[in-house]
């Protein structure tokens, strides 16, 4: 069975129509990226999927359960996917830890000693489990998003959704990110995310998705997608970034 499913979904803002039909299945262990100019509207597929934003129409499965039915609970739906942002987004004036056992706690009433027990697995898969007790403030950027993606796994979730998350960046902090994300993606997690680095796009996707107009113009493995687009929009994308 699919980990996500995504049916017909359109997603407007006033009279902009931003996800006019958009459909994609997410299979487990799979790494599907995200391209498209900046507009496009990949953000708010992501944050669609995270129920951050509510469909206009369309359906989004996370394991075969509707979570698009305002039935269900939202904060336990999030419980089961992580999201990064291109900003890490931690807390200045909590430590990594707490960075990280924060939302089970709180949100999701973890008892603390499990949760903190969660959170320095996580710290050592992202490399960091020297650096629980520091602030965000003194990491680099490069390690600050890397406990963002460990906040992000902390439950165990089932998927994990990436927004630009090497975007804010330095050049040289962006090798370290993208090795974590390449290590996860060898681990068998199921991810879906968006970028601009075409060459990490290339090594991680196992399929790439074109997105233009509100539609996924364009799917397939990542050699065919951007070694050989078969649709001009895609082409004209592509040679823009050379
Ligand atoms: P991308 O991530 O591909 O750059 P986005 O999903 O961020 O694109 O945005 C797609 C379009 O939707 C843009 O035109 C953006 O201005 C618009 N948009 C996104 N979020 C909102 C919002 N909350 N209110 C109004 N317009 C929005
Ligand atoms: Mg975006």
């Amino acid at each position: 069975m699919n980990v996500l499913s995504l049916r017909g979904i359109r997603k407007s803002f006033g009279a902009h129509v931003v996800l006019r039909d958009v459909s994609l299945e997410v299979a487990e262990g799979e790494c599907v990226v995200l391209i498209g100019a900046s507009g496009s509207g990949k953000s708010t597929l992501l944050r669609c999927v995270n129920l951050l934003e509510v469909v206009d129409d369309g359906v989004v499965e996370l394991d075969g359960q509707d979570i698009t039915d305002p039935r269900v609970n939202a904060d336990e739906v999030r419980s089961r996917m992580g999201m990064v942002f291109q900003s890490y987004n931690l807390f200045p004036h909590l430590s990594v830890l707490q960075n990280i056992t924060l939302a089970p706690v709180r949100v999701h009433k973890v008892a603390r000693a499990e949760a903190t027990e969660w959170a320095r697995a996580a710290l050592e898969r992202v490399g960091l489990a020297d650096k629980a007790n520091a602030r965000p403030d003194d990491l680099s950027g490069g390690q600050q998003q890397r406990v963002a993606i460990a906040r992000a796994m902390v439950n165990s979730p089932r998927l994990l959704l990436l927004d630009e998350v090497t975007s804010a960046l330095d050049p040289e902090l962006v090798g370290e990110v993208l090795d974590l994300l390449q290590g996860l993606r060898e681990d068998g997690m199921t991810m879906i995310l968006n970028t601009h680095e075409m060459g990490f796009a290339r090594s991680v996707a196992d399929e790439v998705c074109f997105l233009s107009d509100g539609v996924i113009l364009e799917r397939g493995p990542a050699q065919q997608v951007l070694g050989a687009p078969q649709e001009e929009r895609t082409q004209r994308f592509l040679s823009r970034l050379l």
